[in-house]
């Protein structure tokens, strides 16, 4: 089986700056994959780099099967133009701390923006499916609210409901849950519940425990740019190996 994400001695520098010092990992298809770490060793700067954000300074990173950010021709690779970046990304769903709504479009409006502009699909079949989508988000009756007239766990919401439109095979979360008021974030966390029980194959980095050890197939926590430990997320919660998660484990849990 083809994992989803393939990571092979991945390097990345800014300038001087060593940041990301050979990451090795792998998520299967379908499986929800926890990355945890302390703030600043790397864990957004690896999820950019799997989709093509930032460039690798060294090793390789492959999305179901194919080389991030190169073509190869038999033993050669090719940088990959713009064009055949954008169209990867489609497959790559992305959800951040900060939920990036376009301000000025309604609820429905920013699930259906992206499958009209990238894909040109008509308004009536975007329309359609940024319904079912907002329903499963539990937002159906929200549609024509502005994200101002929306909670934070609801904007939140609605961008995953607009990642899920371009139907990707990949979700990324980068601290989906941090920017939250408490109360609000067992609504988005319910949302992403739901996804892995439908199958989607998730990268999600995240404080929140309860949900890596209920939800979470897998587990990384990394420190200073490299995997200290990884494994079963009760394994590595309740078990850890490694002074360096003990410590980080106390001051989270
Ligand atoms: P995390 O998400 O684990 O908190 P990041 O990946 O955001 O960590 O950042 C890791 C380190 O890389 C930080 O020290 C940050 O300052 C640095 N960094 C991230 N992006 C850039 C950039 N574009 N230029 C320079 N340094 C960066
Ligand atoms: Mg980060």
């Amino acid at each position: 089986m083809t994992a989803m994400v393939k990571a092979e001695g991945v390097h990345k520098s800014f300038g001087a700056a060593h940041i990301l010092k050979g990451i090795d990992l792998e998520v299967a298809p379908r499986e929800v994959f926890c990355l945890i770490g302390p703030s600043g060793s790397g864990k957004s700067t690896f999820l950019r780099c799997i989709n093509h954000l930032e460039q690798l300074s060294a090793g390789r990173l492959y999305v179901d099967g194919e080389l991030v950010g190169y073509r190869q021709k038999g033993d050669k690779l090719y940088e990959l133009k713009d064009s055949e970046v954008a169209l990867k990304r489609r497959d790559i769903g992305m959800v951040f701390q900060r939920f990036n709504l376009f301000p000025h479009m309604t609820a429905i409006e920013n699930v259906m923006e992206a499958p009209v502009q990238v894909k040109h699909e008509s308004k009536a079949v975007a329309r359609a499916r940024a319904e079912k989508l907002l329903d499963r988000v539990g937002l159906g009756d929200k549609a024509k609210n502005y994200p101002s007239q929306l909670s934070g766990g609801q904007q939140q919401r609605v961008a995953i409901a607009r990642a899920l439109a371009m139907e990707p095979k990949l979700m990324l979360f980068d601290e989906p849950t941090s920017a939250l008021d408490p109360e609000l974030v067992g609504d988005v966390l319910d949302v992403m519940r739901g996804l892995a029980e439908d199958g989607m194959t998730m990268i999600v980095v995240t404080h929140e425990m309860g949900f890596a050890r209920e939800v979470g197939d897998a587990l990384v926590f990394m420190d200073d740019g490299v995997v200290v430990e990884s494994g079963h997320p009760r394994d590595v919660l309740t078990n850890p190996q490694h002074d360096r998660t003990k410590s980080f484990l106390s001051k989270v849990l």
